[in-house]
């Protein structure tokens, strides 16, 4: 029986039971022989060996630049890319934290909840009781928290969409509550503050659900009568009919990075117009550069943006 000798790649005819049999070119046969048994017994066992994997619990995988984040960083930088500055989604309750003094928010009509004027009804059911799930679900009663808080000690009002809420859409019991709000900012002579999200107006209400545009810009007006700031800040994405009424008309309109801004997508309008659109249109910086968005400001650094226009109004 001959060997193959791993050392001068020639073969030995040495017998294999002489353990310390010296090969032609003078190696340690024994000793070549059990290394290259090793290996080739590691070839196998490791391909049967089933691959470790790690726990996906413990990475966020962003989807903008598909880089793996531990989720612990993920969070503490607000839910924000590290890599790419990609702004994830986050709900009502997160932005109000972002934005004002530790327990200061105190929440206006949360009474307020969908209401179902249509009887509306499709595929999946009636509309009452889907809006009824979405409520009991979520934890918020309609599309928009109200409410006044304090930013670096100075006393807002606030409205704050939640795209989770039937896609953020503007219903007659959002304009309801964002109407009360801009009224109580009115009569405390306060800035007013509106964070929107939403996916437009809710078909389910149909012709009431747009009639809401005319009916919070009405009470936007209210607000430059009586000289008070309105703060409009666009998240992802701000499109449809809220896009088409108060989110616009702020005294200044701020966006986060990479919004989606815009009235009728970009497939509609490129079909209509029979032209192909930029990549980055309908995103904060394109509306930037085109003079509908005066800024474009961080996540993290909300809240000391809107302390330092505060303080200017202060002034
Ligand atoms: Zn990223």
């Amino acid at each position: 029986m001959a060997y193959y000798c791993f050392s001068s790649r020639d073969v030995c005819a040495l017998p294999a039971r002489n353990a310390q049999a010296i090969n032609n070119c003078g190696a340690l046969y024994a000793g070549r022989r059990k290394r290259s048994r090793g290996i080739i017994m590691g070839w196998f066992t490791r391909s049967s060996q089933k691959k470790q994997e790690l726990p996906a619990e413990i990475w966020q995988v962003c989807p903008s630049c598909q880089a793996h984040v531990f989720k612990d960083e993920w969070a503490s930088n607000l839910r924000v890319c590290p890599k790419c500055n990609h702004h994830e989604r986050i709900n009502c309750r997160e932005r109000i934290d972002l934005l004002v003094d530790g327990g200061s928010f105190r929440e206006f009509n949360q009474h307020i909840v969908p209401s179902d004027p249509l009887k509306f009804s499709d595929a999946k059911g009636p509309y009452k009781e889907k809006a009824a799930e979405t409520v009991e679900k979520l934890g918020i009663s309609e599309s928009v928290i109200t409410g006044s808080g304090n930013i670096n000690g100075t006393r807002v009002v606030l409205a704050v969409m939640d795209f989770r809420f039937l896609g953020g859409s503007l219903a007659s019991g959002t304009g309801e509550k964002i109407v009360l709000a801009i009224e109580h900012a009115v009569r405390f002579k306060r800035t007013f503050i509106m964070v929107s999200a939403s996916g437009g107006a809710r078909m389910h209400e149909g012709i009431i659900s747009l009639m809401q545009m005319a009916k919070t810009c009405a009470a936007v007006a209210k607000l430059e009568k009586a000289g008070l700031p309105f703060i409009s800040i666009l998240s992802d994405p701000t499109t449809g009919g809220v896009s088409a009424s108060y989110a616009m008309i702020g005294d200044i309109n701020i966006a986060e990075p990479g919004t989606l801004i815009g009235f009728a997508g970009r497939r509609v309008i490129e079909q209509t117009i029979k032209q192909k659109l930029p990549d980055n249109f309908q995103t904060a910086e394109y509306l930037l550069e085109h003079g509908f968005v005066d800024h474009i400001v961080n996540r993290k650094d909300m809240k000391t943006f809107l302390a330092n226009v505060l303080a200017y109004r202060k002034k």
